[in-house]
C-alpha cells in the first residue's frame, strides 16, 4: 500500500501508536501544535518543528529571500502562539544547492532576524537542486495558561483572529503569474505574521478552552479540536471573515477562505458568556456529529464537500 492511501494524517497516526508507549511522564507529543514538557510545577517548555520544501512549499523564484526566511520562523512561531506561549528560541537546519548566492543567505537570515528570536543551532548541508528549511522552535508558558486543541466544550463559540483565505488567494495569483496585480494577497502569502501577542492573551483567558493556528484551512483544522474534544461544530457561512482584496478576487473567496490555508491565525473556542470584539466569531461547539461539522448558510444547512490541505 503506498501513503496516499492513508494520507498525511493516516501516516502521522501510525507513527504516534508506535510510540505512544515512550512518552516521559508528564509530557504530551504528537496531536496538537506543540509538544509540551513540563520544566517545573508552575512552567512548560513547547517545541515545534516543520519543514519547508522548494517546489513543495515555496518557489524560489516567487519568494524574496527575506521574505521566504521570515515565513520560515513564522509558520513555527504560529504553532508556539497556539499553545499560548512566548517565543524563547529556535533552530534552523537548511539544504542548499551549490548555485545559491550568499546574498540571497544574507537576505534570508535577515528576514529570519526580523522576528528577534534568538537562533541557537542548527545544521547546514548541501542540497541536490532544490532548497530545505527545517525549523525547530521553542517557547515557553506557565501550565496553567497552556491551550490544547482538546479543550472546547458544548455550547463555546468559535472564533477565528483573522479574516481567512488571502494567503490561498495570494498563492492563485502566484500561479497564475498575476502576482504584481494582487499585491495585498501575495503579501498575505509570502509574509504572514504569527499571531504571538493573541496567543499570549487568550492564554491567559481561563474562559478560552482550546486554540491552534490555522495552517491547512479552517474546513480541515477545525475538525482536529472537534476530534481531539470529542464533541462537533456548526459554522456560519456568512460569519467567515474575508478581507475586501480576497472579495475582489476573481477566486472563489469562500472556498479559499474555508479550505486554502497557510492564514497563520488562531481558532480558539471560548465560553459563551465572553465577548470578543477584536475577534471573528464563527460558530459554536455541539454535542452532535462528534468530529464533525455542520455548515449553515444564514442559519439553514448547507451540504459542502470540502477538503483542507493534506499532503500525498
Ligand atoms: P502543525 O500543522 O500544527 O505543524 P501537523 O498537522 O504538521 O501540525 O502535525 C500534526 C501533529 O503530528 C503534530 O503534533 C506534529 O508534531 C505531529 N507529527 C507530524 N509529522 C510527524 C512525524 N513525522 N513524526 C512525529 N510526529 C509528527
Ligand atoms: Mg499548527
Amino acid at each position: 500500500m503506498n501513503i496516499n492511501e492513508i494520507g498525511e494524517f493516516g501516516l502521522i497516526s501510525q507513527i504516534s501508536s508506535k510510540f505512544s508507549d515512550i512518552i516521559p511522564t508528564g509530557c504530551s507529543g504528537i496531536g496538537d501544535d506543540c509538544a509540551i514538557i513540563p520544566i517545573s510545577d508552575s512552567r512548560s517548555m513547547v517545541i515545534t518543528t516543520d519543514m519547508l520544501i522548494e517546489d513543495i512549499h515555496f518557489l524560489r523564484n516567487a519568494i524574496p529571500a527575506y521574505d521566504l526566511g521570515s515565513k520560515s520562523l513564522a509558520v513555527n512561531l504560529s504553532d508556539l502562539a497556539a499553545m499560548g506561549a512566548t517565543a524563547h528560541s529556535s533552530f534552523l537546519s537548511i539544504a542548499l544547492p551549490s548555485d545559491v548566492s550568499v546574498e540571497w543567505c544574507n537576505e534570508f537570515f535577515e528576514g529570519y532576524r526580523s522576528h528577534n528570536v534568538a537562533l541557537l543551532g542548527g545544521d547546514t548541508t548541501k542540497a541536490t537542486d532544490r532548497i530545505s528549511i527545517n525549523i525547530t522552535a521553542i517557547g515557553m508558558v506557565d501550565n496553567d495558561k497552556i491551550k490544547m486543541r482538546s479543550g472546547a466544550r458544548v455550547g463555546d463559540k468559535i472564533y477565528v483572529t483573522s479574516t481567512l483565505g488571502d494567503s490561498a488567494a495570494g498563492l492563485r495569483a502566484i500561479l497564475d503569474g498575476r502576482a504584481a496585480n494582487f499585491p495585498e494577497l501575495v503579501m498575505a502569502h509570502n509574509h504572514p505574521t504569527p499571531h504571538l501577542r493573541e496567543g499570549i492573551l487568550l492564554g491567559s483567558l481561563t474562559a478560552v478552552h482550546s486554540m491552534m493556528d490555522v495552517s491547512d484551512g479552517i474546513a480541515s483544522d477545525l475538525k482536529h479540536i472537534l476530534r481531539a474534544s470529542g464533541v462537533g461544530a456548526k459554522i456560519e457561512l456568512s460569519q467567515i471573515p474575508m478581507s475586501d482584496a480576497l472579495i475582489a478576487s476573481p477566486w472563489n473567496a469562500l472556498e479559499l477562505a474555508l479550505t486554502g490555508g497557510e492564514d497563520y491565525c488562531l481558532l480558539f473556542t471560548a465560553s459563551a458568556d465572553i465577548q470578543f470584539d477584536d475577534y471573528y466569531h464563527i460558530g459554536t461547539i455541539t454535542r452532535q456529529h462528534i468530529g464533525e461539522i455542520e455548515w449553515l448558510d444564514n442559519s439553514k444547512p448547507k451540504l459542502l464537500m470540502l477538503k483542507g490541505f493534506t499532503h500525498f
